[in-house]
């Protein structure tokens, strides 16, 4: 019975045991366009960032369920070996999951056991960092034609071969010596791979590339602000967004706009979209003191995934004078409007408005405040165009504004479930305070976001607080939420076990159900989770994922506020299954059989002997001493210690049993489980 009892903590601790097991996935990543096209037709996998094109984040995966969610155990972990925010949606295909730590580190693993198969460190120079308003994250990569793609800190994107982790080919997107960088991940549609940068805190016109898969070729390239006027424009579009500048040079400090997160994509409209960013500087009495909407900030467009091509614009925020980005998670579904079923786009940018577009042409269908909203007081019910208030425009006396540019929900990605037709939505409460800021140095080089970030600093660490937010689309209305004391909670994942989970900022990854969001089940990781989950399937087996690790634009600007989380910034991969269908005999059979024989020699020999009391694969349960974690006194007298037992602590005399040989492999199986 003890010995069946041990088997969950055995799974639940022991990497290294259970990463012997499986044989890897094939890794051949053969991913192609029909393969992509189809991806909702592979629940097993997770092929791409929002696992399909539509981005829904929604697993038809139904093996976990709200009845059963109380047996889910953790089967395997993964150490990143890194600090700082981990923001990665694994992608898993054919058993291998990919994913990115901070600073651009990418790894694969086997699916089934967190073994790791290869790791490619791009070396991004530390410097970058300075570059990075939002700390040194990254959120991910895409897999296709048997390759990895992503983008690194400092404005590379890089191909590598699926199999080996070695590059194939790497090419710098952004000029270098501006602010650019990338944390976003890329998106591949008909053979070219889609990356945009970030950078627009510190003075950079934003843009998004389209390179071939396999020469690693620019394709198109399409600006999203106009530059300056007298150099002539690139397309009718920026000739056209020119417009709505005046009386500034803008473009001397570049403008902003940039693509740093949200895509999506319609292969039978043909349509790419992507969410554009915050003004560069935010505020507009600088950019364009003459006024005007500022486009193509804030907006969402609609690309010709041939050419670029501007086919459709929405302005979410007209003149945002707040880094009231457009760039959050955009998410296509058909919903039943007034009778009829709409193709939609929806999205829950950070200036609190829940939209939804018909995608086909950019209508305007609703929008409804899904949080607070101060700055706006409704938008025009057949433009939907947001209306002003006056409250937040700022100048050099403060104004105090809901949301603010951390958002009312920012880049953790939110999901849509089909089942229960709710979006659910990671949101936050966060008071702002704005101030203009004359002093501030007006170049590119030398330049902030023209408000006083002292102000906001300070307000921020007084009111702030966080929900999960279950969203209703077509009626626009609340359904249920289930609060935090913390904002900067991960993304969401909903599934058709009718569960939705999210990781958040205390370090929490929980299972609510998915109808009225009553808690089912939690679980420490050990470090804040700002990354959203994701759920496959192997051998039958449906596992759920999610990427730990404390960091952000929160967690480096929001002081105390932030620091309440009280979890250490550190990196880990941590999958779940549940536990009668993870642990079968046939398993631990193959576990037990896929261990190194020298290892297995040793193993054997602590848990006779040991592991009663110090825990199972070396790990105390807390009440005996933990022996990987002894003081060096401790290890030197191991053999003599063992050899004559501690009776005034109750540590038995083993001299008579063991022979020195034997105690020296114990402590080297302890040895090796404490790096
Ligand atoms: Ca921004």
């Amino acid at each position: 019975m003890l010995r069946f009892l041990l088997i969950p903590a055995l799974f639940a601790l022991s990497t290294a045991a259970v990463a012997a097991a499986g044989a890897p996935g094939s890794g051949a990543a053969t991913v192609d366009d029909a393969r992509l096209r189809q991806a909702d037709r592979e629940p097993q996998n997770w092929m791409t960032h929002g696992r399909d094109y539509a981005e829904q984040r929604y697993s038809p995966l139904d093996q976990i369920d709200a009845d059963n969610i109380g047996r889910m155990v953790r089967v395997w972990s993964y150490e990143t070996g890194l600090k700082r925010g981990h923001e990665a949606t694994p992608i898993v295909i054919d058993g291998v999951m990919y994913a990115t730590g901070s600073w651009s580190v990418v790894f694969a693993l086997d699916a089934k056991t967190g073994e790791e198969l290869w790791r490619f460190d791009p070396e991004v120079p530390k410097a970058v960092g300075a570059k990075a308003c939002c700390d040194v994250v990254n959120r991910g990569v895409a897999v296709y034609d048997g390759k990895v793609y992503f983008g690194t800190l400092d404005g590379r994107l890089i191909a590598l071969d699926a199999k080996t982790g070695k590059p194939v080919w790497s090419v710098v997107t952004v000029d270098q010596s501006k602010a650019y960088t990338i944390t976003g991940a890329p998106r591949v549609v008909k053979g070219r791979v889609i990356i945009g940068n970030g950078g627009a805190e510190f003075g950079v016109r934003g843009y998004v590339s389209a390179y071939d898969e396999k020469a690693g070729s620019l394709v198109w390239r399409t600006y999203t602000v106009p530059g300056n006027p007298a150099d002539g424009f690139e397309s009718a579009a920026l000739e056209k967004a020119a417009e709505t500048w005046s009386g500034g040079e803008w473009w001397k400090i570049g403008a902003g706009g940039t693509v740093w997160d949200s895509m999506a994509f319609d292969p039978d409209l043909d349509l790419l979209y992507v969410g554009t960013g915050n003004g560069s500087p935010w505020s507009r009495k600088h950019r364009s003191p003459g006024g005007g909407d500022n486009l193509y900030l804030s907006s969402i467009l609609a690309l010709d995934p041939d050419t670029g091509e501007l086919q459709w614009h929405f302005q979410t925020t007209p003149g945002d004078n707040w880094d009231f980005t457009a760039t959050q998670h955009m998410i296509l579904a058909e919903l039943d409007i007034a009778g009829k079923t709409r193709k939609v786009l929806m999205q829950a940018p950070k200036n609190g408005y829940f939209w939804v577009l018909d995608r086909e042409t950019g209508e305007f269908l609703s929008a409804a405040p899904y949080v607070d909203v101060t700055w706006s007081d409704g938008v025009d019910p057949k433009t939907g165009r947001p209306q002003e208030n006056g409250s937040a425009t700022y100048d050099e006396s403060i104004a105090m504004v809901k949301p603010t540019a951390f958002g009312g929900h920012n880049w953790q990605p939110m999901s849509f479930s089909p089942k229960t037709g709710l979006v659910y939505i990671p949101a936050q409460e966060i008071l702002g305070a704005y101030r203009f800021n004359p002093k501030e140095i007006l170049t590119s080089e030398h330049f902030n976001t023209q408000t006083d970030l002292a102000i906001f600093a300070t307000l921020v660490r007084e009111v702030v607080a966080g929900h999960l937010l279950a969203w209703d689309p077509v009626a626009q209305k609340e359904v249920w939420r289930h609060p935090y004391a913390m904002p900067w909670n991960g993304g969401t994942l909903a599934t058709a076990g009718d569960l939705v989970f999210q990781g958040t900022a205390d370090g929490r990854f929980l299972a609510l159900r998915a109808a009225d969001g009553h808690k089912l089940w939690e679980f420490h990781t050990g470090s804040g989770v700002i990354a959203a989950p994701i759920s496959y399937a192997i051998d039958g087996i449906q596992y759920v994922s999610i990427v730990s690790g404390w960091g952000g634009a929160f967690a480096l600007v929001g002081g105390d506020a932030a620091a309440q989380a009280g979890v250490p910034s550190k990196g880990t991969v941590h999958t779940f299954a549940l536990s009668d269908q993870a642990i079968t005999p046939a398993v631990l059979e193959e576990m037990l059989a896929g261990r190194d024989e020298k290892l297995a020699a040793k193993e054997d020999l602590y848990h006779r002997w040991c592991a009663r009391c110090h825990g199972v694969t070396a790990i105390s349960g807390g009440a005996v001493a933990d022996l990987r974690h002894s003081a060096p006194d401790v290890r030197a007298a191991f053999v003599e210690i063992v050899q004559k037992g501690m009776p005034g602590v109750g540590m038995p005399a083993f001299g008579e049993i063991l022979s020195e040989d034997e105690i020296r492999q114990i402590q080297s199986y302890v040895e090796g489980k404490s790096s």
